[in-house]
């Protein structure tokens, strides 16, 4: 199965590969991952300027409901 995947932080598509920045929680596949760019992709162009306070509140929830769903 293949679908267009977008990075969480620039908002490009991804051609190659990329890393699951927070895992879908629907095991139907309704809610799928959210990906991200491989660390030092030089496709990766970061953050739009202008998006940073809520994206920064975006991977705080992110981050909690990934620890919280692996228990850790
Ligand atoms: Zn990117």
């Amino acid at each position: 199965m293949t679908f267009p995947r977008y990075c969480a932080d620039c908002d490009q598509s991804i051609v190659g590969e990329a890393e699951v920045a927070v895992e879908g929680f629907s095991a139907s596949g309704a809610r799928g991952d959210t990906y991200r760019h491989v660390a030092g992709d030089p496709a990766c162009t970061g953050r739009p300027a202008g998006r940073s306070v809520v994206s920064r509140a975006l991977d705080a929830k992110a981050a909690e409901s990934v620890s919280r769903f692996r228990g850790a």
